[in-house]
């Protein structure tokens, strides 16, 4: 990662309006010919259109993204050559972001490039450090931003390119995007028969591709350089064909994996024993908020880049939102110094999280709180059911319930209740919130799942509140307020109870007794139990349990905030499609991690 605080490109503007790093010393592009360069080095450079002809997900990786203007030329040109049906998958690197209106000034020279300049720019990535998911629908396409140094980009990188533009700014003035480092990252991350293009024809640079075994070519420059690089590596790429996929639960787990499945072209069967919702989804509201994480950067860091996603998922969810920014409030006397230190964490975008005064939270909570708070405006509250319709869609539902996953024939097999064959598929996602520790047991190795039942009660009727979180919680619902939750490990009963719902009550006086107060003359609330599953270690469990076999779960009360970008990574393991997630992270999630049980990998643990 770069370490540098100071992670600005400190831009300047040339007379001719050329955007210059004042960093490297150097301009992005040139505002003459820069469209026609970019279509020359690196478009044509990688046989573009021609070497996306036929496939049905292509994936294209370049090393500075800067103003966007090589990521929109190519948006340009896969809108007009695209194959049928087919995605493109963009990963880029940028280690000193542009905010979006320095890149509108600078892609506002090329007005024939509008619709795609337009799309970037309205979805331009937060500067944050890390990886970041941009939709791109109207082009079938969608960008993976790194935010970092190279080499730490590539290194976490789970992808293989089709094509790579090397645009970093010369080799003489930036020396560290051409390291040997570098070229082997290139090509450990390249597909078979990958191409490679770039504007420098410098010695270091084909040396270093040659001996990673690349096959490379000057080729005459555009304009006034005299020659650019092509390379390939010399192997062929063979198509595979898309894997039959079913999904096993309907709750926000198994919705997310199949909306992940759909926005890459594949649809999934989905079997449900009850109904979407039926478990830990299944309350009338739900609050997105991060696991904050003051000491571990894994744990902050997974959250947060969850959390980006999952809201921008939400804001594009007809009726998702029921309100936006959540008040944490201290739950001991030490987290005002642990909010502080949260909110001066690198990894939120601008004005995700403040710290507020007293006075400021009491606005907010519309009572005296007597403490200040931690003021998450990335955060938000939504309405499960909205999701759950939205992102399940239209996809083919079955109300049936699997009690064993049987391996036969490289394929998995998804067997009833009378030991009826309900289907066979290439690849299984169990997706079952607590369902899923009850559907793997015995299966090595077992996931480490325990359940927690959780009530929560809610009232209709005009309380207006703001989302907050306590250690209780109260949340928006659109119609009214829900608030709660109990929190008892190893009970698995569903039934609501009367003592449940005055526990929750008293938990909502005692911090907030305004709010209780109107909650109570509201009328009689409704409740309703679930169960969850957490794990040992409090994180997800996502990725590959067996081949073929996929899990989601163990996602605790944050299934509402992970459950969205770890159902892209299970989809892009399924799919062999580059992950959303770093590799650090991903394997902080991984079902193979310490935190199960039979696993070889694991250490001992200290009582063994
Ligand atoms: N492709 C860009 C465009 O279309 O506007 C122009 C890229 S500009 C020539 C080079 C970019 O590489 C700059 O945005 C710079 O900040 C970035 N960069 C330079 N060194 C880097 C490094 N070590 N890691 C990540 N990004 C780096």
């Amino acid at each position: 990662m770069i370490s540098d605080d100071d992670a600005s490109p400190h831009l300047t503007w040339t007379e001719e309006g050329e955007p210059r790093s004042g960093r490297f010393g150097d301009v992005y592009f040139s505002r003459d010919d820069g469209l026609a360069e970019t279509r020359a080095v690196f478009l044509d450079g990688c046989g573009l259109p021609d070497a996306w002809a036929g496939r049905d997900c292509f994936t294209v990786a370049e090393l500075g993204f800067g103003t966007g203007l090589n990521i929109a030329a190519l948006l340009d040109l896969w809108r007009r050559t695209r194959p049928e049906g087919g995605r493109l998958h963009i990963f880029s690197i940028e280690g000193y972001p542009l905010t979006a209106n320095e890149a509108a000034r600078a892609l506002g020279a090329w007005p024939e490039l509008s619709e795609a300049t337009q799309a970037l720019i309205d979805n331009w990535p937060s500067a944050t450090p890390g990886f970041h998911r941009v939709d791109l629908p109207g082009f079938d396409a969608l960008l993976d931003l790194a935010v970092g140094d190279a080499a730490w980009a590539l290194e976490q990188w789970s992808g293989a390119a089709d094509a790579w533009f090397l645009d970093g700014f010369s080799p003489a003035l930036n020396p560290g995007m051409w390291s040997p480092q570098v070229m082997t990252l290139i090509a450990a991350r390249s597909a078979p028969g990958a191409r490679l293009a770039t504007f420098t024809v410098a010695g270091a640079v084909r040396r270093g591709l040659a001996e990673q075994g690349f096959v490379v070519e000057k080729r005459p420059g555009h304009g006034r350089k005299r020659e650019r690089l092509e390379a390939r590596l010399p192997s062929t790429f063979a198509p595979k064909p898309l894997p039959s996929i079913a999904v096993i639960g309907a709750g926000v787990a198994g919705a997310s994996v199949v909306r992940a499945l759909r926005d890459q072209g594949v649809r999934a069967v989905v079997f449900e024993a009850e109904r979407p919702g039926a478990g830990g989804s299944g309350f009338p509201a739900a609050l997105v908020t991060p696991r904050l994480d003051a000491g571990d950067a894994g744990i902050a860091a997974l959250h947060a880049q969850a959390l980006e996603r999952a809201v921008h998922l939400y804001a594009v969810t007809p009726d998702a939102v029921t309100g936006q920014g959540v008040l944490q409030l201290p739950q001991a006397p030490r987290d005002a110094a642990r909010f502080d230190k949260i909110a001066r964490q690198p990894i939120w975008a601008e004005g995700a999280m403040a710290v507020l005064d007293e006075d400021a939270a009491a606005t907010l909570a519309g009572e005296a709180t007597g403490q200040g708070g931690l003021s998450m405006q990335g955060a938000c509250a939504v309405r499960p059911a909205a999701v759950l319709s939205d992102w399940l869609g239209d996809s083919d539902m079955r109300s049936e319930r699997v009690t064993r996953l049987a391996r036969t024939g490289g394929r998995w097999r998804l067997i009833g209740e009378t030991d009826a064959m309900l289907a066979e598929v290439d690849a299984v996602v169990v997706a079952a919130g607590w369902g899923s520790a009850v559907l793997l047991e015995g299966h090595d190795p077992t996931p480490r799942l325990s359940p927690v039942r959780g009530q929560a009660d809610w009232v209709e009727g005009d309380v207006g509140v703001h989302p907050m979180a306590w250690g209780g919680y109260a949340v928006p619902t659109g119609q009214g307020a829900l608030y709660g939750a109990t929190h008892d490990r190893g009970d698995t009963d569903t039934a609501p109870r009367a003592e449940d719902s005055e526990r929750n009550l008293a938990t909502l006086r005692a911090r907030l007794p305004g709010l209780a107060t109107k909650i109570e003359a509201a009328g009689q609330a409704q409740s309703r139990a679930a169960v969850r599953a957490t794990t040992p270690d409090r994180l997800p469990l996502a990725g590959g349990l067996d081949d073929g076999l996929y899990l989601l779960g163990g996602l605790g009360s944050r299934g509402f905030c992970v459950a969205a970008v770890l159902a892209e990574h299970v989809a892009a393991l399924i799919l062999n499609r580059p992950s959303p997630l770093p590799r650090d992270l991903a394997a902080r999630v991984s079902p193979h991690r310490a935190a199960v049980v039979g696993n070889p990998l694991a250490p001992p643990s200290p009582a063994s």
